[in-house]
């Protein structure tokens, strides 16, 4: 015999309540209404204590983008009593401004007592304003110029298009965890290419990158910009990276050697010794890294077809461009020689040197 529910009369299960006054007594969750959603109009980013929760929008339509500004305002104000509770949402009217949901939770108030579902109705009232991030952005703000130079010639158009790539995809990398994270101007001038950003700190993030992957010349020059409110000064950073003369493909002395640079990244730089014909990498720290000088741009090099070739004796090739015919050492080549082949050397002061396979080199000047 049990006592009976001191609400309603029914048998009590839990602390001298029935099941259904028990829930009534204790919610599964709390939330109020109406909510109020800030969002940027340019962005999609929900005003949130303490700054801005950014939106990955991607291809999302705006009713998708609504869904997304109401989620981060719900995860925020709705509390949650007990484990396990489970949430649905569901519009019940909509209005250019204002949307009307249920919020439906399901759980158990008590682990002895069946899971139920508790209905809420919510009111959301969206406003729009601008956020820190496209407030800055539009009014210009930046804190560092990262300025791309070249050594002795000028930043190609392919290398400009890929270093501005690299800036894009990092800056939109970076775009959810620091709000200053946006370009805010790109200067493509006769010196170079030149991009105005909105935080230090990605400023820096990209110079070490592009020294490493170039193997550049770094230098840092803070200028004085003025004072904040509280007096203190404020600089702005100016990081220039200068490219060197040479990228992949090109002909380099390394200590007085014919080389091609095959590759270069993470501060190394790969070259083929045209003389020794073996790879090698070499990098700042390396004392011959002082002893490298220009010698010919990749365009220098020449396409030739194997003519013929008898083991033992020279093997003969014809210039793809002006069909001579010469003659070249079997030594010269490192690899099988078979008639018909495409191959390619440089004429470095009347020698010709046989280069290595330049078929991954030009598969990555492609890209
Ligand atoms: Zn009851
Ligand atoms: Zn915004």
């Amino acid at each position: 015999m049990t006592a009976p529910c001191y609400l309603c009369g029914k048998d009590a299960i839990v602390e001298g309540l029935c099941n259904t006054c028990y829930d009534e007594q204790h919610p599964l969750m709390e939330v109020s209404t109406p909510l109020a959603v800030l969002a940027c109009k340019k962005c999609g980013s929900v005003k949130v204590p303490g700054g801005w929760k950014k939106i990955a929008i991607g291809e999302m339509n705006a009713e998708e983008l609504a869904d997304a500004q109401m989620d981060i305002i719900l995860e925020q104000e709705i509390k949650l009593f007990h484990k396990g509770i489970t949430l649905s949402l569901e519009e019940v009217k909509k209005l250019d401004r204002v949307t009307h949901i249920i919020v439906t939770a399901t759980g158990q108030s008590h682990e002895s007592i069946p899971p139920h579902d508790e209905e809420h109705p919510v009111e959301i009232r969206f406003s729009y304003g601008t956020c820190d991030t496209c407030g800055m952005m539009s009014g210009g703000y930046y804190e560092a110029i990262l300025q791309m130079r070249a050594d002795g010639r000028e930043i190609s158009d392919d290398e400009k298009k890929e270093l501005t790539k690299r800036v894009t995809e990092t800056t939109v990398a970076r775009y959810k965890s620091d709000d200053k994270a946006f370009v805010t101007m790109i200067d493509d001038n006769k010196f170079g290419i030149d991009y105005y950003i909105g935080s230090e700190h990605l400023g820096k993030e990209l110079a070490d990158d592009f020294e490493s992957q170039y193997i550049a010349e770094r230098k840092e020059n803070y200028k004085l910009v003025g004072e904040d409110k509280t007096g203190k000064k404020k600089y702005r950073i100016t990081i220039l990276i200068r490219l060197p003369r040479f990228s992949i493909g090109d002909f380099l002395l390394v200590s007085e050697q014919p080389c091609q640079v095959l590759a270069m990244g993470r501060g190394n730089l790969t070259c083929y010794n045209l003389i020794r014909r073996d790879r090698f990498t070499i990098n700042p720290k390396n004392p011959k890294w002082r002893t490298i000088q220009f010698l010919a741009p990749i365009a220098d090099r020449r396409e030739f077809m194997v003519v013929t070739h008898v083991f033992g004796q020279p093997v003969q090739i014809m210039d793809s461009v002006n069909f001579d015919v010469s003659e070249v050492e079997e030594s010269a080549f490192d690899s099988e020689i078979t008639s018909g082949a495409t191959i390619h050397g440089l004429l470095v002061e009347d020698y010709l040197y046989i280069l290595p396979d330049q078929t991954e080199l030009d598969d990555t000047q492609k890209r």
